[in-house]
């Protein structure tokens, strides 16, 4: 059976970013593969945080997993330090990445630049954990957004590395990203993609804010002065809208702009807004089922934890082998 993994940072909650560009995929392949979806709270660590809140936040993330409607039985549901072999591998493969690698990563210019005061190693290391995380599992598939395809290149270049210097110990991991929405862009500057730790709160749409605040940062959406709904590279900012409005509607962008066509964004985001909030009314209404439930949330990441360890270990047994600790 192939082996799928991804997993999302516990930092504050997840974006409709994560949720068309990942999630939506995840569930998409629960039935047809083995799959792992992981909460990576070490990732997480990279950025500073208050414990207290980071420790609600993790559980809160497992809760938002749920509600997504993945299912904790088909799928291995853990987080990421519940499992140690993920650290122990995170050393052995960063013994084997050069630094002009991680030099060349693009999040890392991006994160460093946003946190200048907190330029720490664990932020520039971070795609050798990531490829811990992948690698660990003899993973095929990495369903994620496109703006992960360098670090899962990454990745696969230090297993091919790995395996010619210490025989085959590795499957290569492929990326798997959507056709469309692979990259949903930030409401406010539709030039940079949507993300959870952007500081311009309004550019990015929870999936647990409340319904006015959706339709709040709906309208305020920046667009431009054509007026015409096309999905086209000069309007990124409708171009954006029209591609939310196709994932969660189900349809082509090509429907989209012939239902628009002769209206104008007033109605056409009046009633984008009006979607988003009907299509995450069950997953919050479900989110706070699982919240009120802390013990159920126990039992699902103890499980998950030791169905992740069983197979990770496997692969850990051969590694220590292969490069030589007795
Ligand atoms: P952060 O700002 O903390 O990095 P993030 O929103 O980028 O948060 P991650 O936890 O880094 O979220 O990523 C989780 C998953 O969501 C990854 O598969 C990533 O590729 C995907 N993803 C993140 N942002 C977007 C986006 N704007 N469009 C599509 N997919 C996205
Ligand atoms: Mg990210």
């Amino acid at each position: 059976e192939k082996v799928i993994f991804s997993g999302a940072q516990p930092t504050g909650s997840l974006t409709l970013g994560n949720y068309i560009g990942a999630i939506q995929n995840w569930k998409a392949l629960e039935n047809d593969y083995q799959c792992l979806y992981s909460i990576v709270d070490l990732h997480s660590l990279t950025i500073r945080h208050d414990p207290k809140e980071f420790r609600e936040s993790c559980l809160s993330f497992l809760a938002q997993y749920l509600a997504c409607g993945l299912d904790h039985k088909k799928n291995i549901l853990f987080f990421q330090s519940h499992v140690r072999q993920h650290t122990e591998l995170n050393w052995i493969l960063g013994c084997n990445t050069y630094l002009g690698e991680l030099n060349r990563m693009t999040q890392f210019k991006e994160k460093s630049e946003r946190h200048k005061d907190n330029i720490n190693s664990g932020l520039y290391t971070y795609p050798v954990l990531q490829a811990a995380d992948i690698l660990l599992y003899q993973t095929n598939l990495v369903p994620v957004g496109e703006d992960q395809r360098q670090h899962i290149e990454l990745a696969r270049d230090i297993a091919i590395r790995f395996n010619n210097a210490y025989g085959k110990t590795f499957q290569l991991p492929d990326i798997y990203v959507g056709k469309v929405g692979a990259r949903i862009m930030s409401l406010q500057e539709p030039e940079n993609k949507m993300s959870k730790s952007d500081e311009n709160v309004n550019g990015t749409i929870f999936l647990l804010d409340s319904n006015d605040v959706i339709v709040k940062k709906m309208k305020r959406a920046v667009t431009d002065s054509e007026n015409v709904v096309l999905y086209r590279d000069e309007q990124k900012g409708i171009k954006n809208l029209i591609t939310i409005y196709s994932k969660l509607q189900n349809c082509s962008v090509q429907e989209v702009e012939e239902k628009y066509a002769g209206k104008g964004y007033g109605a056409f985001k009046t009633e984008l807004a009006e979607i988003v909030v009907e299509s995450l009314k069950p997953f919050k209404e479900k989110y706070q089922d699982y919240m009120t439930n802390p013990d159920y949330i126990i039992g699902v990441y103890k499980n998950g934890a030791e169905r992740a360890a069983e197979i990770a270990e496997k692969t850990m047994q051969e590694v220590r082998e292969k490069v030589g600790l007795v």
